[in-house]
């Protein structure tokens, strides 16, 4: 087996695609050997090493002795020198580098080699004694602490005490002499820690730091790096040996940093920094200040130190050269490491640079545009939900924060308000003016306007799918859902969180986007939509084959999904409506009704009310289509509960306040989720499906008298489990129709389609279909009904279940596809079996989620559905479907 892979001297074994064997660095090291570029020469051992080396008890293969030898015997040559020479030794850096950067989570060894011999030889090359010695004090230090297991502080209290005793204050001021002192200190230390002499044996130094690297895989930070980044742990890492160059040796050395394009704001020039005679570390302890690349950053940050182009010309040029020819080798932006070692450019290492969101969003459309990259690459290179950064404001992220409590990021963006415990109050307040975070252990329907009138909603309960996660996300609204740290108080109207008390009005700020809340009010980003983002989605929207729609039902959001580009709604939710303003009163007194003749008389009142409502909503769609989904939710939703409100809501009907507690006990269910709701409420009331199907079609004769734009009405049917209740409704809506025709002599088309939220309905599909002209499948209701679990319950224990790796993903936000994507596939199947022009939609939260939108593509559906806020998101998430 070939475990060691060499580079440098023009040419290299390994190559970028060799990320797996040789880790991130060492196949970029490898490629830019192969490209010619100029760097230091070394050799890569590989992951593999670091496999056998944990299943066979830290131990290395036979072999890879002999292949380090002969690496080493070709770095000699290359390098023109070899280890241990007294004239001119050969030293070399050891660092990790596994597949995906794990940046200082490993470990790193710097001028290996030096010992009380060549530390002689290495000052006479530089001419210059100091250098050698401060090289071999860190050399020393670092692998005393990273080989030998010391901790940092010995050799630092020594440094310090040193300093005090001779009156010095900085490392600048220490002479050749002084640090002579320090590593025979420093040796010392070692010596009595370890009871042996500091090893003077470059290769066993060498093995030393190779042991330590691969050890440092399995260091508690890099383990828990892991966990967080997904990594598993069987990659292992590499270790790259390199010769040392050195950017400290005179004033005609240096190291930095650079990006081929800015990787905050994604303008493409040289962005970086750097440092004169310096080694890397020091540009990452932050001693000094390293100076900007170019002049041109040089002269807009005012600095008056020489950039590296007015400093080192030629080396500039050279590199800016380099970094140019790794960005169209490589066809993305790079993030580079260099060293100047006495006026000669070395490349220590290339990698895909991180970059912002916006960043992204103008590197990928530039690229395209230079023709460096195609625009289906550049629709893939966007994260679709990174565009949740440019659709909300954001917290401004140079700004200090202090995190209060996390939760759930239950509906991205941020906001900054008065905290109000009240919805009632948070509207009354927001009404004045005022900005309210409303609080809530959790929310209920009968928030909805307190949760509309507020910036943000915070709740103690409840996951992602809860009533406040999904109506925030439906409204565009900032929400931080299942804060379990906070202990809310209505009776005190605080909240108490790590010993502090916040009261009714104090200032808070919640991150949606992380799910967090942060004391006091924090500065904030606006969004943009235009520029890049507007170019690329409408690359998107070429790319792709499903529709996107919106779940709206306000004119507010209807308005927003437009401005989104949805293609149409494809859920109103006709209950939310019910809660605006006084039509409560008219929904009660349907409810509390004693027959047919009182629930007609009440559902009278409502009807204007809704055909107002679908009116506008038909108005905003302009003809496209809008599924309007009869009432779901069941009935005692509606009613008040607590003694106070049943008095206050009968004192305001006019009503027996002991009618309404006796209604309200009645209909209260032990399983609401699978009570009285849905279809079945129109089977029971078929009163109310024929009054909403009336608004419906009074709505679209109006808005076509009013726009001369038909509407698109589509009327949706929810929780089905058979063909005969579908049947049932189907059959009410055709003669609400007939009696509107015979009445105004208009008959505006329409179409009957179906929730397909139950298993049952799944298997049936064939049949419904025969009805249904379309299905929208209710992805959130399927998940709960095929997995028996309650969405509102599950934030209790799912947590549990993707910690210990049960479930992959909270199926609330990534469809189960073998569970619930199965049954979605066997009904699309058959349905179109019975209807080959059905037309496929979904509508519940997986609308928006990328990772299900790629298998809704997979199934073959018509379009997606998803609160305006995240249709750009599944625009775009659609197009990489389909390339
Ligand atoms: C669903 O169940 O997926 C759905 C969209 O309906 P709701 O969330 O209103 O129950
Ligand atoms: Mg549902």
């Amino acid at each position: 087996t070939k475990w060691v892979y060499n580079f440098g001297g023009g040419a290299a074994e390994g190559a970028a695609a060799m990320k797996n064997l040789l880790g991130g660095k060492g196949a970029n090291l490898a490629e830019m050997a192969g490209l010619g570029l100029p760097v230091p020469p070394g050799f890569t051992i590989t992951t593999e090493v670091c496999s056998h080396f944990y299943a066979n008890g830290k131990t290395y293969p036979a072999e890879l002795g002999a292949q380090i030898d002969a690496a080493l015997e070709r770095l000699g040559e290359l390098a023109g020198h070899s280890f241990g020479e007294s004239k001119w030794p050969l030293l070399v850096s050891v660092r990790s580098g596994a597949r995906a950067s794990m940046p200082g989570m490993m470990d790193t060894v710097l001028n290996l080699g030096l010992n009380d011999k060549t530390v002689g030889a290495l000052a006479a090359i530089a001419g210059n004694e100091r250098f050698a010695y401060d090289s071999y004090r860190r050399f020393v230090e670092m692998y005393a602490t990273v080989v030998l297991g010391l901790e940092h502080h010995a050799f630092e209290d020594a440094l310090e005490h040193y300093k005090e005793k001779k009156g010095l204050s900085l490392d600048t001021d220490l002479s050749a002499d002084d640090w002579r002192f320090i590593v025979d200190t420093f040796k010392t230390i070692v010596e009595k820690a370890t009871a042996r002499p500091f090893p003077q044996e470059p290769r066993e130094q060498l093995w030393g730091a190779i042991g330590a690297v691969f050890s440092s895989w399995m260091n508690h930070r890099a383990i828990i790096y892991r966990q967080l980044h997904n990594i598993p742990e069987d990659w292992g890492t590499a270790v790259n040996v390199q010769a040392m160059v050195f950017g400290n040796m005179d004033d005609n050395s240096a190291t930095g940093v650079a990006f081929t394009r800015n990787p905050s704001t994604g303008v493409r020039e040289l962005y970086g920094e750097f440092l004169i005679n310096a080694q890397g570390e020091d540009v990452v302890a932050g001693i000094r200040t390293p100076q900007p690349i170019t002049e041109a950053a040089r002269r807009a940050g005012g600095s008056t130190r020489p950039s590296m182009e007015a400093a080192l010309p030629d080396v500039f040029e050279e590199f800016r050269h380099v970094s140019a020819l790794l960005e169209k080798h490589y066809r993305d932006m790079q993030d580079m490491e260099f060293t100047v070692e006495r006026g000669k450019l070395w490349m220590l290492q290339t990698r895909t640079g991180k970059r912002t969101a916006p960043a992204a969003l103008k590197i990928a459309v530039d690229m395209a545009n230079e023709g460096l990259i195609t625009r289906d690459e550049a629709i893939l290179r966007i994260d679709p939900l990174s565009l949740d950064q440019l659709l909300h404001p954001t917290i401004d992220p140079d700004v200090k924060t202090t995190i209060l409590a996390s939760g759930l990021p239950a509906s991205p963006g941020a906001a900054v308000g008065e905290i109000v415990f009240d919805a009632a109050e948070a509207e009354a307040l927001a009404a004045q003016g005022r900005k309210i975070i409303l609080v809530r252990v959790e929310t209920s329907p009968e928030d909805i306007g307190g949760m509309h009138a507020a910036e943000g909603i915070l709740t103690t309960r409840g996951g992602m799918t809860s009533h406040a996660a999904v109506v925030a996300r439906g409204m565009g609204k900032p929400c931080v859902s299942g804060v379990g740290a906070i202990r809310v108080s209505y009776e005190d109207q605080s909240f108490s969180v790590a010993g502090r008390r916040f009261a009714k009005g104090d200032l808070v700020t919640i991150d949606g986007s992380a799910g967090r809340v942060i004391a006091g009010a924090v500065k904030m980003r606006q969004p943009e939509l235009t520029g890049e983002f507007a170019v690329l989605m409408e690359w998107a929207d070429k790319a792709r084959r499903m529709r996107v729609r919106a779940n709206a039902e306000t004119p507010a959001d209807a308005r927003a999904a437009r401005r989104f580009g949805a293609e149409g709604v494809g859920l109103a939710r006709t209950e939310h409506m019910f809660f605006e303003d006084d039509r409560i009163v008219a929904v009660r007194e349907m409810i509390l009704a004693d027959d047919v003749e009182g629930r007609r008389a009440a559902l009278a009142k409502l009807l204007p009310i809704q055909r107002g409502d679908f009116q506008e909503l038909f108005e905003i769609m302009a003809g496209l289509p809008v599924t309007i989904r009869l009432l779901d939710p069941p009935l005692h939703e509606f009613l008040p509960h607590t003694e106070s409100e049943i008095a206050e809501v009968a004192e305001a009907m006019g009503a027996d306040p002991a009618k309404l507690r006796q209604r309200a006990k009645e209909l209260s269910e032990f399983n609401p989720m699978l009570g009285f709701r849905g279809v079945r409420l129109a089977v029971a009331f078929p009163e109310i499906a024929e009054m909403q199907a009336r608004a419906i079609f009074e709505a679209a004769i109006a808005s076509a008298a009013q726009t001369g734009v038909p509407a698109t009405i589509e009327i949706m049917v929810p929780l089905v489990f058979s063909k005969a209740e579908l049947d049932f409704v189907a059959a009410r809506i055709d003669a609400t129709a007939k009696a509107l025709e015979q009445e105004t002599g208009l008959s505006p088309k329409y179409h009957i389609g179906t929730m397909i939220e139950l298993p049952r309905a799944c298997l049936r599909a064939a049949e419904i279909a025969e009805t249904a002209e379309f299905f929208s499948f209710g992805t959130n209701d399927l998940t709960q009904t095929a997995l028996g679990v309650s969405r509102d319950d599950a934030g209790s224990f799912l947590g549990a279940y993707t910690q210990k790796g049960i479930l992959a993903a909270d199926p609330f936000v990534t469809i189960d596809q073998q569970g619930v994507g199965e049954l979605v596939r066997i009904a699309a199947e058959r349905a179109r079996a019975q209807r080959p022009a059905i037309k496929l939609g979904i509508c519940g939260e997986h609308g928006g989620d990328p990772a299900s939108i790629a298998f809704f593509e997979s199934v073959g559906l018509d379009y997606v559905s998803c609160s305006p806020y995240r249709v750009p998101i599944a625009r775009l998430a659609a197009a990489q479907a389909a390339l």
